[in-house]
């Protein structure tokens, strides 16, 4: 399954934690190329570094939803977010919003999109209800705009360089004044590119102010393989907050991104294992079996005790025997758990001999993850999450672990 949740930031610069919000991938398609972007995860404009979501058709959105809601009640924003655009999937999107504010009159609802092919559905919007609107604007000058996209389609029409992003940048800013008029709230996400856009964010920024952006989230550029910009460096931490709080004289800042390199734990030694891994295969869910699991999602503790996504690492490829499983002991040699949905004997007996405890289970990861940091007894954390275990030691078809 394919969900996501994420903390909720309002647009008063507080974070709600307590508050969810769950992520619809109904949208596969994107309809424009990020220099930053591997397709092969979810649209990194929308802070989901790593996840890669299996596509819900809206109607199974929408089921999805309701379980989840079940598991977990509190998530209160629903949004619809990758693994492309959703104006590039606008059928699928606005089915989806349909149905969920049929459902769910109350629920606020939100959309992060790059803005190519908003402005004809904020109408629509509106009618709906959808209460926040993000758009990722990482230039505003169509020359540093053409070093971040390889190109954008737009009304069945390839446009590259100069020209694509002139077309994006203007279909960008037209639908920020539009929502504006509208009185939608609108967000505007920049990421942060060493050399291509740095300074240039504080000039996005002031625009973006002048045209009513209720606040800005500066995101720093993920490397990651297999991108056009896989050579780039990361930016600093130092970096990240010099030009946030640049960019805050024009407009307030979100006071916290999710997931950075910049912001994770520190990697330590050996014998340091203050990590839980997890198989998931949406970020929700413990849900995927040692063996079939592609990354596992790290999590640590912040200084307020609360648990914390940190890195997603690759899983081994299948195959190799026992190998497979000292690689992946390698791999997480730092986390003292692995949780995942079923597990073979032979990858279970390695990663114990290496000092990682396997836990069979499935259910939210954040009620898990979290309990355990906060030192809640397994068994209890399951009664009340209504969470199973794995009857045997493998509940998946075994195949994947060798
Ligand atoms: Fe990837 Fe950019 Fe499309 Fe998002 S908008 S899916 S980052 S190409």
């Amino acid at each position: 399954m394919t969900l996501q949740t994420t903390g909720y930031s309002g647009f008063n610069g507080v974070s709600h934690h307590k508050s969810g919000q769950i992520n619809l991938p109904v949208a596969p398609k994107c309809n424009i190329q990020c220099n930053y972007c591997n397709r092969k995860f979810d649209c990194l404009n929308q802070n989901r570094l790593g996840v890669t979501s299996k596509v819900l058709s809206p109607q199974q959105a929408l089921s999805y939803l309701e379980q989840a809601l079940t598991l977990q009640p509190n998530i209160s924003v629903v949004g619809i977010a990758g693994p492309g655009d959703p104006f590039a999937n606008p059928d699928e999107t606005m089915e989806t919003l349909r149905l969920v504010r049929e459902k769910y009159p109350e629920m606020p609802l939100c959309v992060a999109t790059n803005g190519l092919d908003l402005f004809p559905f904020i109408d629509d919007l509106v009618r709906l209800q959808v209460s926040q609107v993000t758009i990722t604007i990482n230039a505003i000058d169509p020359k540093i705009g053409a070093e971040i996209y390889s190109w954008v389609r737009y009304n069945k029409k390839m446009y590259r360089d100069v020209e694509s992003a002139r077309l994006l940048i203007k279909n960008q800013l037209k639908s920020l004044t539009k929502l504006k008029e509208v009185g939608v709230a609108a967000k505007v996400n920049s990421t942060i590119i060493p050399g291509i856009n740095d300074i240039h964010v504080i000039t996005v920024a002031s625009k973006v102010a002048e045209l009513g952006a209720d606040i800005l989230q500066c995101l720093p550029f993920y490397n990651t393989k297999e991108i056009v910009f896989e050579n780039l460096k990361e930016p600093s931490a130092e970096m990240v907050k010099e030009i946030q709080d640049a960019t805050s004289k024009f407009i307030p800042k979100m006071k916290h991104y999710v997931l950075s390199r910049s912001t994770a734990l520190p990697e330590k030694t050996v014998d340091y294992r203050p990590y839980i891994a997890v198989g998931s295969l949406e970020g929700v869910m413990i849900n995927q079996h040692l063996g079939e699991a592609e990354r596992f999602l790290i999590y640590g503790m912040n200084d307020n005790g609360k648990s914390l996504l940190v890195s997603v690492r690759e899983a081994p490829q299948a195959g190799g025997g026992e190998q497979r499983w000292k690689t992946l002991a390698e791999t997480l040699k730092d986390c003292r758990t692995v949780l995942v949905s079923g597990v073979g004997n032979s990858p279970k007996k390695v990663l114990n001999s290496h000092g990682i405890e396997v836990v069979v289970l499935e259910g939210v990861i954040k009620e898990i993850v979290g309990g355990i940091f906060s030192g809640q007894e397994l068994q209890e954390l399951m009664k009340r999450s209504q969470i199973h275990t794995g009857s045997s030691n493998c509940s998946g078809t075994g195949k994947k672990c060798g």
